[in-house]
């Protein structure tokens, strides 16, 4: 199973990094995991989107969601064959993206986009790869997803506060990709919906994961800090996503 880093900046695209997306690819199987802006002109130089056999929305923040209405444009107006593609999201997040598309219940947005709400507990399996799904600790209704092929298996945390779903599915995962958004004591700073980058290094730590990459770093910030706070409680140095990495899980 590899996974390609579309995207990875924290909020809002920034130069040559798009916002949050990432690829999963196993064996002919192609899964598209958030789809923050600018990530789908960086999907078009890995894969054709009619060979997609799903895309997950972790949430309806527009860094992770609002490339969706591009890829339904290449599907129904553009080269595309028309879906239907299967599309994961977290619950509510269907009549939310519908809305913005100004789709009724007999629009060709719903049956291009074939969306399923999940969340705790929830699995599914498409092509090889099997996803499971948890609830994430964030403003809005939000999804952790674990991608398991064979006995290989990658977590995302997407954005999440400490506890929730991370804590389900991150135990002996061989990859953890963990937000990383905020840097400094976890104590210290007054908004539980994101994770610092210590806390990400504890996270995986306690989960006994093979491989910690941190992503979504705001912007502003230094990654080299952030690698450095989460060395700590990780007790090795984590990796860095960047966009056009390819990791091979
Ligand atoms: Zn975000
Ligand atoms: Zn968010």
């Amino acid at each position: 199973m590899d996974l390609t880093v579309l995207g990875c900046s924290a909020a809002c695209p920034v130069a040559d990094n798009p916002a949050s997306g990432y690829l999963i690819h196993h064996e002919g199987t192609w899964v598209w995991c958030d789809a923050g802006s600018g990530t789908f002109l960086a999907l078009l130089d890995e894969v054709d989107p009619d060979d997609l056999d799903a895309v997950v929305i972790s949430h309806v923040h527009a860094d992770h969601c609002i490339d969706l209405f591009a890829l339904y444009g290449y599907l129904e107006h553009g080269p595309g064959s028309g879906g239907p593609l299967p599309v994961f999201v977290p619950s509510q997040a269907t009549e939310h993206l519908a809305a913005f598309a100004r789709a009724g219940a007999d629009h060709r947005f719903r049956q291009v986009l074939a969306f399923s709400e999940v969340g705790d507990g929830d699995a599914t399996t498409v092509g090889g790869i099997t996803l499971r799904f948890a609830t994430a600790a964030h403003p809005v209704p939000a999804l952790t997803v674990r991608f398991e092929a064979g006995d290989r298996s990658l977590v995302y945390s997407g954005d999440t506060g400490p506890g929730a779903g991370l804590e389900v599915l991150a135990p002996g995962a061989d990859v953890l990709l963990c937000e990383a958004t905020l840097q400094g004591p976890g104590a210290a700073r007054d908004y539980p919906f994101h994770l610092t980058a210590e806390e990400a290094g504890a996270i995986a730590a306690d989960a006994a994961v093979d491989r910690l990459i941190l992503t979504h770093i705001g912007p502003t910030l230094d990654p080299r800090r952030s690698v450095a706070e989460a060395a700590g409680p990780y007790g090795r140095v984590p990796e860095l996503a960047r966009p056009g990495a390819v990791f091979t899980i």
